[in-house]
C-alpha cells in the first residue's frame, strides 16, 4: 500500500485519500482530503462571521438606505394588498 504522509495532521495515509493537485509533484496535495475539508470548513466558518459583520457595518453605515430599502418593500407589500382588494373585487362584480 503507497501512504504519504499529511503535511497538516502528520499522519500516513493512503493515496487515495488525498485530493488530487495537478500543479503537485505527485499529483496530490499535501494534506489529506480529512485536513482539507476541515480547513475548508474553518474557512467557511470564519467568512460566515466576516460576511455578518460587514453586513452589519454595512447597514450602520447606509442607514438612510435601509429605511429607504425598508419603506420600498412596505409600500410593495401595500401596494399588493390592494391590488389583490382591487382583483376579488372584480370578481364580485362579474358573479
Ligand atoms: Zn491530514
Amino acid at each position: 500500500m503507497t501512504t504519504k504522509q499529511c503535511k497538516k495532521c502528520g499522519e500516513s495515509k493512503d493515496l487515495s485519500l488525498f485530493g488530487r493537485q495537478q500543479a503537485a509533484k505527485d499529483g496530490l496535495k499535501n494534506e489529506c482530503k480529512a485536513c482539507v475539508k476541515l480547513s475548508n470548513q474553518k474557512r467557511y466558518e470564519k467568512n460566515k462571521e466576516k460576511h455578518k459583520e460587514s453586513v452589519k457595518n454595512w447597514q450602520a453605515e447606509n442607514h438612510d438606505k435601509v429605511l429607504e430599502y425598508k419603506k420600498n418593500y412596505n409600500r410593495r407589500v401595500r401596494s399588493s394588498v390592494i391590488t389583490d382588494d382591487a382583483d376579488q373585487k372584480a370578481l364580485r362584480e362579474e358573479g
